[in-house]
């Protein structure tokens, strides 16, 4: 009884094994499977053999276990898969061949004396067993067996004396287990036992050959590798086992490292100077370690970029590392990079060159004025003093042309300023009504002067306290008008303002500019606001302007968040259009704009300043600026005194007290803020006395600045006259 049950545990072991071997390895090789119904049919044979009643039977199941000599076989084509050497096809067929008449031997068992001369049945406590006498067909079977035995020696041995890659464990195991089973076959063979030992031999090396299986999923690169990357050009992978063995690798693998080629198959021994070692293993084994989460980084190797990444299998079972690649990518990411890092450069270059323009054009415009404000200044004492009418007219013609040079050098100011994106609003209270006048006195004198008849209508319920940019917004009407001026030759310009009240405090206001000039075609207007740009210039070309005035006027208005539109017919003439809102800061409405305010009109020849106990100082660095306002003020009756430099100022300042200073703001040494500090400190009269800024520096935003820094007043350069009177007598003590 306990034999039956040694023979069945046998048969169902082995059936157990086989379905193991069916589920727990995913990728099936059909030669494991094969050995594994081999393994499981003999055991089987051997059960039944043991249970069998008649001779017949029991030979039949003796047939049925000789399914295990087959086994020999696939092991070899184990083994030389695992050594990975292919076999010479004409050694495959011999083996074939050979292991076909083996099993034509065995069929013959029941018809013929070849394989066993004779057999009976024997008992042997009730279990059947055969008492065979071996024929020559059996010795072709040990015969086959020893050289098989020998054959699959000799692949090891040239797989690892040719330095072949050989999976050493697989191979040293599945060796040990098919040399017991031979051993234990030949063992039986001489002691001629009763019971079978051969099914526990099978059971045995079912068992490793099942081990080995497992493990050799890491063996297989291709279990779980995404397919999708198995198709591309270069693909390289490499598995690893969890002790960083090497287990397997593509082709593409020993040609980015060619080195891979010399380590052994499940060996871990590198060479450690080797890129193989340094790029992969060192990396798997900081992630093995957990110093380092990372799973995908970028390797460079030779002039090609790998995208590689690491995977850890399932249990743990080991490593696949997958190179893709990247090498297009990553140069055109390396060439972005480059792109990136030079337009940043190129962008610094151009702001340094737009930084250096700009500072060049406000150093320009402060050195144009300096020599601008002493001809203007001396041309107005010419127009004051001289009675010869030639004389007079000689000086309003400098008078003009010094005027389109101020403003000349004001636009390409503005320019820059709106180019460099400094250009602010400045926002103040002011009067609608007298702000409107300012305009209207300038232009329509210009107007008259070309026979142009000026009209302006303003409707008088506007409200008249407003809160805004004044300048700026002066400076878009006078470019407007002095345009309609410019080109209209016949006919009349009508400046009309209106508005509507938005909501509470804020009316929009809408100063249309029209007139029976050239107009513009319509081809044009898309440039009419583009910079230096001047349209129709066969028509235009003995009108002065640089083609700024527009570019400025409205960016201006895109500052105030207003509109400007124009409509325009070529040949009749044209209506420009600017919309601006604004705040509502009082009672009273525009009604008569022209009630003239009278602080604001003063001729030439009657305003002049009697104070001849008012002292005041003087303070430019340049003698001519000074020479111009002493020359300004010598009707008026004031004690003057001038300084050149800030040091002089300062002793002129310990020496006399003064009611008020006219200073200047660059100076060598000395600048006029620090003289100014100094002056303040030297004696508490001297803390609240006036200071007004005297410079050339007139960019926008320069009133706001001097005001900001302790100055009370600021008169740009050249000079006003009236604008000079008017400051110092609001500061006569
Ligand atoms: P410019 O300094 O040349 O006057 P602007 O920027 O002020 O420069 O104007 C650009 C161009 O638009 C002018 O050269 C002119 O051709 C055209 N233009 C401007 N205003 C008028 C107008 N009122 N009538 C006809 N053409 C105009």
């Amino acid at each position: 009884m306990g034999i039956i049950v040694y023979y069945s545990f046998c048969a169902v072991c082995s059936l157990v094994l086989l379905f193991l071997i069916l589920f727990l390895i995913k990728q099936h090789n059909a030669l494991h499977i094969l050995f594994f119904i081999f393994v499981c049919a003999a055991n089987f044979g051997y059960l039944l053999l043991a249970l069998s009643a008649s001779l017949s039977e029991a030979l039949l199941a003796n047939q049925i276990t000789y399914l295990g000599s087959f086994l020999p076989i696939l092991i070899i084509l184990a083994n030389s898969e695992f050594c990975k050497i292919k076999l010479p096809k004409p050694f495959v067929v011999l083996l074939l061949s050979l292991n076909a008449v083996q099993l034509f031997l065995v069929l013959s068992i029941r018809y013929s004396q070849i394989y066993y001369r004779s057999a009976y049945l024997g008992k042997y406590y009730g279990v059947s067993y055969l008492i065979k006498d071996y024929g020559p067909g059996h010795t072709y079977y040990l015969l086959l067996l020893l050289s098989e035995t020998l054959f699959s020696a000799l692949v090891v041995l040239y797989a690892i004396l040719k330095k072949k890659n050989v999976a050493y464990v697989t191979v040293s195991v599945l060796s040990v287990g098919f040399f017991a089973t031979v051993m234990v076959f030949f063992l039986e063979r001489h002691i001629q036992l009763e019971v079978e030992l051969v099914p526990v031999s099978y059971m045995l090396i079912s068992i490793l050959y099942l081990i080995i299986s497992y493990r050799d999923q890491t063996y297989d690169i291709g279990t779980g590798i995404a397919s999708v990357y198995e198709e591309q050009k270069n693909y390289v992978c490499i598995s690893l086992d969890r002790k960083l063995r090497l287990m397997d690798y593509n082709k593409n693998a020993s040609l980015v490292y060619p080195e891979v080629d010399a380590v052994h198959i499940d060996s871990a021994q590198y060479n450690k100077a080797s890129n193989f070692y340094s790029d992969i293993i060192l990396w798997v084994s900081h992630i093995k370690d957990g110093g380092d989460s990372e799973l995908e980084k970028i390797i460079p190797v030779g002039d090609r970029f790998y995208k590689t990444s690491i995977r850890i299998r399932p249990r743990k079972l080991g490593y696949v590392v997958e190179m893709i690649d990247d090498t297009d990518f990553q140069n055109n990411l390396q060439l972005m990079v480059q792109n990136m890092k030079d337009l940043k450069v190129a962008e610094q270059t151009a702001m340094e060159a737009s930084r250096a323009k700009s500072q060049f054009l406000a150093n320009m415009s402060h050195e144009i004025r300096t020599p601008i404000n002493a001809i203007m200044g001396m041309n107005e004492m010419i127009l004051r003093t001289s009675d010869d009418t030639r004389i007079t007219e000689y000086a309003g013609y400098i008078e003009e042309a010094t005027g389109s040079l101020m403003s000349l050098i004001n636009d390409i100011l503005d320019f820059s300023k709106i180019e460099a994106g400094k250009m602010e609003i400045v926002e103040t209270q002011y009067r609608l009504s007298a702000m409107i006048r300012s305009v209207v006195q300038m232009m329509s004198p210009r107007a008259q002067a070309k026979d142009l008849t000026f009209r302006t209508t303003v409707s008088p319920s506007l409200p008249d306290k407003l809160f805004g940019d004044e300048n700026r917004i002066k400076q878009i009407l006078i470019n407007i008008l002095s345009n309609a001026v410019k080109y209209t030759r016949k006919g009349y310009i009508h400046f009309a303002v209106d508005g509507e009240i938005a909501e509470e405090n804020t009316v929009t206001l809408r100063f249309s500019v029209t007139d029976t000039g050239i107009g513009i075609r319509d081809e044009d207007i898309g440039k009419l606001f583009d910079t230096f740009e001047r349209l129709d210039s066969r028509n235009n070309r003995n009108i002065e302007g640089t083609g700024l005035g527009l570019a400025i006027t409205k960016r201006i208005v895109d500052k105030m968040e207003g509109t400007l539109t124009v409509d325009t017919e070529y040949g009749k003439g044209s209506t420009f259009t600017v919309t601006l809102e604004q705040r509502i800061t009082g009672v009273g409405n525009v009604g008569d704009w022209q009630q003239t305010d009278p602080r604001e009109h003063r001729s030439r020849e009657r305003v002049t300043i009697q104070a001849p106990d008012m002292r005041i100082l003087v303070v430019d660095d340049n003698r001519m600026n000074l020479k111009v306002i002493e020359k300004l003020l010598s009707d008026s009756q004031l004690t003057l005194d001038m300084a050149v430099s800030g040091q002089e100022a300062i002793s002129k300042a310990i020496a006399t007290d003064y009611h008020l200073v006219l200073m200047d703001h660059y100076m060598p040494d000395l600048d006029g803020l620090s003289a100014m500090q100094q002056i303040r400190k030297l004696n508490p009269a001297y803390e609240s006395i006036p200071f007004v800024a005297l410079t050339a520096n007139a960019i926008s935003g320069s009133e706001e600045f001097y005001k900001n820094h302790g100055f009370s007043d600021y008169l740009s350069k050249p000079v006003i006259y009236n604008d000079l009177i008017e400051v110092i007598s609001k500061y006569i003590p």
